[in-house]
């Protein structure tokens, strides 16, 4: 339970400055950012903007560290030890970690600090947990050679993170790739950089040595690029839009072909058959799904593909369930859902829903205007019925409150639907019929897919999409292999 919450943020301890080497530091030609809070439009202190100097600077920082091995080296159980640690320290912090999160992106206080933060935290303790659990490979000894194959680490990575969910993102990233053994310089998205400032210090608390996690505030076009062409990081691994997915590869070509990861955009299909007879249980998920935190998650489920016989049945159910997610105060710990991240992305939403009805979609939930706080950015959900399954709004990622429903006649069309899009990261069937659940989930072009569920996971399975929702996997012992490269060691030996 947080008290006095209003209190609270004004003592907030609020670090703006990029993390280099172990200390905050001025960027070199002292820029910043100004920023207000999507809550109600109220000042926040504005951030640092390095640029290519200061890039240069955290890199050669990481690449010493990286070189002097004074943490690649360090026996796995001590590394452990030390993200252990980290890991009881943010959880020392969550209340200030949680408000440094609310206020700058709109997100409620509520969500952070029960969901979002915990399950960060589990993030670092599982991948913790594993470093020191898992083995390389060797052929079978023959009688006069060996090989083995061992993942060794890249040397200095380049990790940049967008802004839905700051402290879980990050740590997907950072805590694997250090395990391995890497330096990182990590860019967090300009609208979401405080909390992970605030942990850049517990991580030196927590005995990891200086210089290997580095954090560079700024712009994205200015340092994430810079980061992402510089000639001494040897991985860089984004999450964040497809456009820009799209222009990391580009860069990792333009400079030295360094390992690229992505992890991109969505518009996820929610498949309902008529063989569902669970319609309520179906509501309930798509709703959470595709509602909580506004919409704003790459993986919702924002394209519902429904059999048209039992559709007008399903969408006065789910309209009933909507209703739960009516944006309200993101600073009452009562409340699930707050506001969009910025006015700039809300009126990127607002310019979907307007496209949406040129081309003859039709709203069904309402249409009144929401009133939480002057000055803050809010949609109320928003679902789109007879929707063209070719149009705009069933095409594009809104990234925001707005579902589209496409009604089909059968399976095979549902499928066709589903699989009619650029994006491929996560999907969903619901049905009764066993067989149907598997042939469809196989069909599926998704990276994930979930049979009667959606959005359940937990840090033993991968998550990542395919075709332009992303190359690689975050979570689970295949992300040790993301930030590291495979060597073979072959040894000769003569008779004895
Ligand atoms: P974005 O692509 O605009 O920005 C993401 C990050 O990239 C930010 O840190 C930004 O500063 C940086 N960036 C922007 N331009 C850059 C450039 N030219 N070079 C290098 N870095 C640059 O995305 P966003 O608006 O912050 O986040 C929303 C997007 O992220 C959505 O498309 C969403 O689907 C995606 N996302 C994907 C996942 C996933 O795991 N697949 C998770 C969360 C968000």
């Amino acid at each position: 339970m947080i008290l006095n919450i209003e209190e609270k943020i004004q003592n907030l301890q609020i670090e703006t400055r990029p993390f280099i080497n172990g200390v905050y530091c001025k960027s070199i030609d002292g820029r910043s950012i100004p920023k207000k809070s999507s809550i109600d439009g109220r000042e926040l202190p504005s951030l640092e903007a390095c640029n290519e100097k200061d890039i240069d600077f955290a890199v050669k920082i990481a690449l010493e560290t990286y070189k002097n091995k004074i943490w690649a080296d360090l026996e796995p159980k001590e590394k452990k030890r030390v993200i252990l640690k980290l890991a009881d320290l943010v959880e020392d912090n969550i209340e200030e970690l949680a408000l440094l999160d609310t206020i700058e992106t709109g997100r409620s206080l509520k969500n952070y600090y029960y969901d979002s933060i915990p399950k960060a935290i589990e993030v670092m303790r599982w991948f913790a947990e594993a470093s020191d659990k898992f083995f390389d490979h060797a052929i079978p000894p023959r009688k006069n050679s060996f090989a083995t194959i061992t993942r060794e680490p890249l040397g200095v990575v380049g990790l940049i993170t967008p802004w839905n969910d700051p402290l879980v993102v990050a740590f997907w990233k950072i805590v694997p790739a250090l395990l391995m053994g890497n330096s990182v310089v990590l860019k967090p998205a300009e609208q979401s950089s405080y909390s992970i400032l605030k942990v850049a210090q517990l991580a030196i608390d927590a005995g990891l040595p200086k210089g290997v996690l580095n954090i560079v505030t700024g712009y994205g076009n200015e340092a994430g690029k810079a980061l992402a062409l510089h000639n001494d990081v040897r991985g860089i691994f984004f999450t964040g839009s497809t456009f820009v997915g799209k222009q990391i590869l580009q860069y990792a070509g333009q400079s030295n072909m360094k390992k690229v990861g992505l992890e991109c955009g969505g518009k996820s299909p929610f498949i309902i058959s008529e063989k569902c007879n669970q319609l309520e249980e179906a509501a309930k998920v798509l709703t959470k799904n595709i509602f909580y935190n506004q919409g704003q998650i790459c993986s919702a489920p924002s394209r519902l593909i429904i059999n048209k016989k039992i559709k007008n049945k399903f969408l006065e159910i789910l309209l009933k369930e909507s209703e739960k997610y009516i944006p309200k105060n993101p600073l009452s710990l009562e409340n699930e859902v707050g506001a969009i991240v910025s006015e700039s992305q809300k009126n990127r939403v607002e310019e979907y829903i307007k496209t949406g009805i040129e081309s003859g979609a039709r709203i069904i939930t309402s249409k009144e205007e929401l009133k939480i706080h002057n000055g803050g950015s809010y949609v109320n959900p928003t679902i789109f019925d007879d929707v063209d399954p070719n149009s705009k709004i069933a095409q594009e990622e809104i990234f925001g409150p707005v579902l589209v429903v496409i009604g089909v006649d059968t399976v095979t069309e549902a499928i066709e639907v589903a699989n009619n899009s650029k994006y491929g990261l996560a999907a969903s069937i619901w049905t009764n019929d066993f067989d149907e659940a598997y042939q469809v989930s196989r069909l599926l072009e998704a990276g994930i897919v979930h049979i009667n569920s959606y959005g359940d996971d937990d840090n033993m399975v991968p998550f990542g999409g395919i075709k332009e929702s992303g190359l690689g996997k975050d979570k689970s012992v295949y992300a040790f292999d993301e930030y590291s490269e495979i060597k073979t060691i072959w040894m000769n030996f003569k008779n004895i």
